[in-house]
């Protein structure tokens, strides 16, 4: 049995973030992390996804980045080095192929029992991934048996995917990203799409994100917005690390020669269902977009940003007159399915009380229990809270919670 002041699980940047801020507060604490440094860029996502986010937003607490392309976009390959650049800087306490298996309280802390052995702890942070799964809907249990099913965790390139016709289920930036790559690698692709917003990468000068930020919108709270649930699941919008690409959506992907479909709503008798809906989803989508491009004009007016051209007319979504309704999966046009269906995180090893009905973790802003902190996940304390350029503010409040804590349990 080992002790320590603090355990912090994972070494994504959250947990790099967290661990900086405890070294700066002189808070005793390991890092577990059951790969290396920076294990879910390196080993989970796709092979040509590039951040959504520019360089110059990859800014963590004490690091931020400092290359020749503050407006260019990072490979997996980048992020990977950039984190573990970060790691190497502060000398972070790392124990990395250390792979939490429960956590428990115990006194007036917690028991963390691992694969190389147990520790304990006044305080846990939990850092490990708002996206440590796929999320794929019951439905994929009635899919023909012979249809090769891919989730987000497993796609990497087109090559891995059998010959023929894929349906990609999901429109946000993940599912948009596939869908096109897959096209261009020559499959026929259909794309099938619920709720999803669509979003230039450019807007009147400026990448999207520049006006994120300046705007505010990122820096918005949970009193700043009426429904957190709903905001907390709000899908991602559809980009793409690329600046020559314009608009990641339906017209581009049409382009391509991929077909739009609605939501998936069932299987039948091997048959995939859409959802009428599609043409409200889109409409929806652009409506969204534009209030949210207006709300950019008026902060430009009101603030007086130079430089800028002026505001954009952005076209509508076109759509066939009637999209498909069906999709016969066992006719063999179609050989894959790939859920675009979004992630969520795992703590199945958190033996607590302290989970909702829908077994979602309950916290105050990352505050789980006396002790105990979440941390990285969606508007955990502000909308950038899951993104690279979020994580540090939220690890500043917390880190002061644990020393502040440690301190009176010493006194
Ligand atoms: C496809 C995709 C694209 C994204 N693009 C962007 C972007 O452009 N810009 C941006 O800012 N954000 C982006 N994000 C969001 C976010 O930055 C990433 O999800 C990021 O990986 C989150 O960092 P994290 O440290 O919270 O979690 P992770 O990076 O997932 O780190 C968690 C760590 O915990 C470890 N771990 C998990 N379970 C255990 C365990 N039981 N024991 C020990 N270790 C464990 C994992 O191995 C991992 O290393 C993207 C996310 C996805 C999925």
């Amino acid at each position: 049995m080992r002790h320590i002041d603090t355990l912090v699980i994972g070494a994504g940047q959250a947990g790099l973030a967290m661990s900086h801020c405890l070294s700066q507060r002189g808070v005793a604490h390991v890092v577990l992390e059951r790969g290396e440094v920076a294990n879910s860029w390196a080993t989970e996502r796709w092979d040509s996804l590039r951040l959504l986010t520019p360089n110059w937003q990859s800014r963590l607490p004490g690091y931020a980045y400092e290359g020749d392309d503050p407006d260019g976009f990072m490979s997996m390959t980048d992020v990977v080095s950039y984190l573990r650049g970060y790691a190497a800087q502060g000398t972070m306490p790392i124990e990395s192929r250390t792979r939490v298996l429960s956590v428990i309280a115990e006194g007036q802390g917690y028991r963390v029992s691992t694969n190389r052995g147990d520790w304990l702890c006044r305080n846990v942070v939990m850092a490990n991934g708002a996206c440590a799964v796929a999320s794929t809907p019951k439905m994929a249990a009635a899919l023909p048996a012979d249809l090769a099913q891919v989730t987000l965790l497993a796609y990497r390139a087109p090559r891995q995917l059998r010959k023929g016709g894929v349906l990609v289920v999901g429109a946000s930036a993940s599912g948009v990203q596939i869908a096109s790559e897959l096209a261009q690698a020559g499959h026929v692709v259909t794309i099938s799409a619920g709720h999803h917003i669509r979003m230039p990468r450019n807007y009147r000068g400026r990448d999207i994100q520049w006006w994120m930020d300046r705007s505010g919108v990122q820096d918005q709270g949970i009193g700043d917005v009426d429904n957190i649930t709903r905001a907390r699941s709000v899908p991602s919008l559809q980009l793409v690390g690329d600046a020559n690409i314009p608009l990641m959506d339906f017209n581009h992907l049409q382009g391509l020669g991929c077909t739009i479909a609605g939501r998936l709503a069932a299987v039948r008798d091997g048959v995939a269902l859409f959802s009428g809906g599609l043409a409200n989803a889109c409409a929806l989508s652009d409506l969204k977009m534009r209030r949210l491009l207006r709300s950019f004009d008026a902060f430009a007016q009101e603030t007086g940003v130079a430089g800028l051209s002026p505001p954009e007319h952005i076209c509508a979504t076109a759509l066939p007159q009637r999209p498909d309704l069906s999709l016969d999966l066992t006719s063999g046009a179609i050989r894959t399915v790939v859920w675009a269906t979004g992630f969520r995180p795992d703590f199945s090893w958190l033996k607590m009380p302290v989970f909702d009905r829908k077994g979602q973790l309950l916290h105050d802003e990352g505050r789980v229990a006396d002790g105990l902190y979440v941390l990285g996940q969606p508007f955990l304390r502000k909308r950038k809270s899951a993104l690279i350029d979020g994580v540090g503010d939220d690890a500043i409040i917390l880190s002061d919670q644990i020393a502040r804590r440690s301190h009176q349990m010493v006194a």
